[in-house]
């Protein structure tokens, strides 16, 4: 339903991991009955409603408003989910490459004037039990979002969102400590080298550590070279030096006003109390003015061009030969005509996506790359889209012969079209879409709608998907050729064509850093000595106000008994179909039927679990039965939400030392379809097309292309992985999963001239995996549909009987839990103890491409029903707020830092981190300030609200009760994990630090994954890969 936006030009403010699983509750009909009530014209709080539309596919009532006085706009999408949104956007179009609205979003969210404390958003994360809070800066706007289930909380966190956004301090130290600086490399010593700081300049130095984000920037950079797509908002590294204090404060005053913004609100909260809060703490401030802050249209070529850039080689490439990236990128039409975007958004998933379109028949099963160029397909984020083909690791001679290919591709597709099918195919997706009820539906329409709305596009236009669908399918029946015309029209006469390359250079990193060194020499060169005592002046005080204890009192705050003090129950049935457990649980799913299988690992011969990750990732896309694999594609895309498989680790609720696992089936369907998606996964345990060998190559580089390209953006997963591995048994087949190893692993397998070992192994494993007698089931649906899902399930298990075979455990220690531990059925999960395992201390260094460090400790404390577990989940998050974060985020520079619990594990991390040891030195620190209980009960406080918010961050339908099947843990055991939380005292935490977390009471492991480290190679306790 939504367009896919591949360009990562959207930055995260911060890294979390309570990610937001956000919910749909079905209750009354009341907020979207209310909204509709509005009247055209009607007046409310200064706005007046210009467009009322119920959008029933969506279930929801769309109010289109424009503020009187300032003509700001507003959209608010009424309905019935209690998880509220809100989101203010600036169209923000810088015309240099310093950075200035990234670094400004930065600096706007340190302070304003009704809440000066430093650092009031990072504070609020605190003090709500938001299920959302960010900020991004993209190509041409800036959005501050923010979700909660809270109404009290909603108003609370709009006032700070509001104040931060209309009334930022902008402060010249916040400038420094977000953007840049000058500073002396030890602050505290004047003769310590002059060098450049600063958050922002350091996250854009590891945003572009990624390939595939320098490729990104640099195709749009130079598609748009006539206007604001020319730059980067993000900023360049070496540009953001030359961006000034006072540029920024002018930025701020121009484009942050009322007159440029757009505002969305969400849910089931009555819009006039948003629209009067709103008025009064922020738009009746203001007078309109015209921002001029319009994009114009990119003039046309005459004529195609090329261009060439370059990229530091990828040590981890699966070929290190080929490491090229070409892509042809088109200029498409306005964004701003909705249906032209809808139909060239199809268009492009039928050229591009899964085996049967015609661009992956031709690009990628002759294996000239390893898979698509990062950017490829329809990109809606620019006030025109665009469009791009082409392939990434291909060699360099291969060059001529992939434009050949693609501007062959076109022709063919010119002439013979699609099949209908796959139109019908790609038509159900949307259907499916739009009824999953998504975890965070309210931030997918703020992101939806955002682009087009930007160039004052129609929101609500966009938001009624069915009305594109009928007109599509009406445009298919009156010309036949449509499709095809609108690809001669955009691609084949299309003059405004790039055909963008990019080649690894050895040098580029030398380069960089010379240009880096170079730049800064200038710098100081022109600074007199009385420049000199001031930067080491500011660089002081900068450092004793990040020091001081702050004063956040002026911020409103929940309290912990603003806390639902219980959970609520999700009722669930045990029960069996053909002897295999299955798990029933009744949801409002709007029509969909959700399905998983757990199949467990206690059979399969350890030295294939390296092969299980690939196992899965072909296990659904190599054939089956009768189905060859486009044909499967097909069949999957036509009847099904999807097919997947995954590995699953999952540590033992009370002993730290056994673990469950296994993989895991997912798919979902529409409930007209339910036999055909069992069909499609008994053709799979019957007959899978594992020898299919030319199919496997094409999947396995593929794969290992993408694991290779996820490490600068997922470094610290990696780390954090690793340092873990010898401290539990669990910890060491979570690095064979998803580790380094596993990287490396996939590469090799790449490599491999002969697959044939490959296909016998995935074959075996199959036999051990696909097999009845160690499977459980979970089945999620509408009341109505759930008697004829057990039969259907009855029968897929009559179907799939063949592959039953009682296999020896490999290991002899195995433990049961029962599956219902309030009732006795019988039935089981099988875990793995390892009572005798000797946790190991190791540090690993893993030296990469990279100019910033990923760096990650892990301590081994108590599993989760220990009675300690809740005073180290508070602990984790107390010491990221009130110490990590300043040590490491606001002095030392990284992109983001803290500490986690989790699996019995007490971690530390950083995220795009300049420093490595001294990071280090601060988690070390950090455990010393805790056992110096130097917090206060309103620290303790805030820590609580921030862990529930994410412990009650809502499940959608699809997935309530899977805690429950695949953990084993009952509402029962949350609830009383729920009374410890709330329990966690002073005390409590002062001990749980004595007692793990102190040099001499711990077991941990340290890894690092960074670039050239001398501390590193001279100290022999390190492991250096
Ligand atoms: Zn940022």
């Amino acid at each position: 339903m939504f367009r896919q936006t591949k360009a990562a030009l959207q930055k995260l403010r911060y890294v979390s991991f309570n990610g937001c699983r956000n919910t749909w509750r079905l209750q009354s009909t009341s907020a979207v009955e209310r909204a509709s009530q509005y009247q055209t014209g009607q007046k409310i709080h200064g706005f007046t409603v210009r467009e009322v539309v119920a959008v029933p596919d969506l279930f929801l009532t769309a109010v289109k408003l424009t503020h009187d006085k300032t003509g700001a706009q507003y959209l608010h999408a009424a309905r019935d989910d209690a998880n509220n949104l809100f989101s203010v956007q600036l169209r923000t179009t810088p015309m240099d490459s310093t950075g200035v609205p990234h670094i400004l979003e930065h600096t706007v969210l340190c302070g304003s004037e009704k809440y000066p404390c430093r650092d009031p958003f990072f504070k609020m994360l605190n003090r709500s039990l938001s299920t959302f809070m960010n900020a991004f800066t993209a190509s041409d706007y800036t959005m501050y979002p923010f979700s909660t289930q809270n109404s009290k909380d909603f108003q609370n966190l709009l006032s700070v969102y509001l104040d931060a956004v209309f009334f930022p301090c902008l402060r010249e130290q916040d400038f420094w400590q977000e953007g840049w600086r000058l500073e002396n490399e030890n602050p505290t010593d004047p003769n310590s080298p002059l060098v450049f700081k600063g958050v922002v300049f350091n996250e854009m130095k590891g945003a572009f550590s990624d390939n595939e984000r320098v490729y990104a920037q640099h195709l749009q950079n130079k598609l748009y070279p006539d206007h604001t797509y020319s730059v980067v908002s993000g900023g360049e590294p070496l540009d953001i030096p030359d961006l000034t204090w006072k540029q920024l404060k002018q930025f701020h005053a121009t484009h942050y006003h009322p007159s440029n913004a757009r505002f969305f609100t969400y849910g089931n909260l009555p819009l006039e109390q948003h629209l009067k809060q709103i008025e009064e703490e922020a738009l009746s401030k203001f007078e309109r003015i015209d921002p001029n802050t319009e994009v114009p249209s990119q003039p046309h070529w005459s004529s195609p061009r090329e261009d060439h850039v370059t990229c530091s080689p990828d040590a981890l490439a699966p070929d290190p030969a080929r490491q090229n990236t070409l892509c042809m990128s088109y200029l498409l039409g306005d964004i701003t005509d909705t249906f032209e975007g809808f139909t060239l958004s199809l268009l492009s998933s039928l050229m591009i996506s899964g085996p049967n379109a015609p661009f992956y028949k031709a690009l990628i099963e002759p294996k000239i790359g390893t898979d698509f160029s990062s950017v490829v397909g329809y990109d809606g984020s620019t006030k025109e889209a665009s469009f791009s083909i082409g392939l990434q690791g291909m060699a360099e001679e291969d060059t001529e012969r992939v434009k050949q290919i693609i501007s062959q591709t076109i022709n063919d597709i010119i002439e013979s079209g699609f099949e209908e099918e796959r139109i019908e195919a790609l038509l159900h997706k949307i259907e499916i879409q739009m009824k999953h009820q998504s975890t965070n539906f309210g931030l997918s329409l703020a992101s939806y709608i955002a682009s087009s709305w930007n160039h004052d596009g129609d929101p609500v236009e966009l938001l009624q998907i069915n009305d594109s669908v009928t007109k599509f399918k009406q445009a298919l029946k009156d010309n036949p050729c449509f499709l095809q015309d609108k690809v001669k029209h955009y691609f084949k006469e299309n003059t405004h064509r790039l055909t963008l390359s990019m080649s690894p250079d050895d040098t580029y990193l030398e380069k960089q850093a010379k240009a880096e060194e170079e730049k800064l020499q200038k710098k100081i060169q022109a600074l007199s000595e009385g420049d000199k005592k001031d930067i080491y002046e500011k660089g002081l005080e900068l450092l004793s106000a990040q020091s001081k204890s702050q004063d956040a009192s002026c911020l409103p705050a929940l309290k912990v008994s603003d806390i639902e003090p219980t959970i609520p129950i999700t009722p669930v049935q045990i029960s069996t179909a053909g002897g295999v457990p299955v798990q029933f649980c009744e949801q409002p799913t709007n029509g969909l039927v959700y399905f998983r299988a757990m199949c467990s690992l206690n059979t399969l011969p350890e030295d294939l679990r390296l092969y299980v990750p690939l196992f899965c990732s072909v296990i659904t896309k190599v054939g089956c039965g009768a189905l060859d694999y486009r044909q499967q594609a097909q069949q999957m895309e036509l009847r099904t939400g999807g097919m997947s498989v995954s590995t699953q680790v999952i540590p033992d609720s009370t002993q730290l030392d056994m673990y469950e696992q296994g993989v895991l089936l997912s798919s979902s369907c529409l409930e007209r379809n339910l036999p055909h998606m069992f069909q499609l996964w008994s053709d799979t345990f019957n007959n899978p097309h594992l020898d299919e060998v030319e199919r496997l190559r094409v999947l396995v580089m593929m794969s290992a292309q993408e694991l290779a390209n996820g490490i600068s953006y997922s470094g610290h997963m990696y780390a954090l992985t690793r340092a873990s591995r010898h401290l539990t048994p669990a910890g060491d087949l979570m690095e064979t999963f998803g580790g380094m190893k596993q990287v490396k692993f996939m590469k090799r397998v790449a490599e491999m001239s002969d697959l044939s070992q490959v296909i016998r192994i995935l074959t075996r494993i199959k036999k051990h995996l696909l097999n009845p007698d160690n499977m459980r089931c979970a089945v999620n649906a509408t009341p109505q549909k759930m008697s004829d899902t057990a039969a259907q399930l009855e029968s897929f298990m009559k179907d799939v009987a063949q592959n039953r075979k009682e296999r020896k455990p490999v290991r002899s220690n195995i433990i049961e839990r029962p599956l219902d531990p309030l009732q006795d059925s019988g039935l089981s999960r099988k875990l793995i103890s390892e009572l005798n395992f000797q946790p190991c201390q190791m540090k690993t260094f893993f030296p990469l491409p990279f100019p910033v460090n990923f760096v990650s400790e892990c301590i081994r404390t108590v599993p989760f029903s220990h009675q300690d577990y809740a005073s180290l989940c508070i602990l984790a998050r107390m010491m990221t707020a009130k110490f990590l974060h300043g040590e490491i985020r606001e002095k030392g520079g990284a992109y983001g830092g803290g500490a986690r619990m989790g699996g019995g594990l007490f971690s530390f991390y950083s995220y795009r981190d300049p420093n490595s040891m001294q990071t280090l030195s601060a988690f070390r620190r950090g455990v010393d300030w805790a056992k110096s209980g130097q917090f206060t009960q309103q620290d303790i406080d805030e820590a609580k609200l921030s862990v529930f918010s994410a412990v009650d961050s809502p499940v959608s339908p699809s997935d309530k009760g899977m805690g429950r099947f695949l953990s084993g843990l009952t509402d029962e055991m949350k609830q009383s994990h729920r009374e410890r939380l709330f329990a966690v005292t002073h005390k409590s935490l002062v001990e749980v630090a004595e007692s793990y977390l102190g040099i001499g009471q711990r077991t941990c492991g340290v890894a690092i994954l960074g670039p050239e480290n001398k501390a590193i190679k001279k100290d022999p306790s390190w492991i250096v890969k």
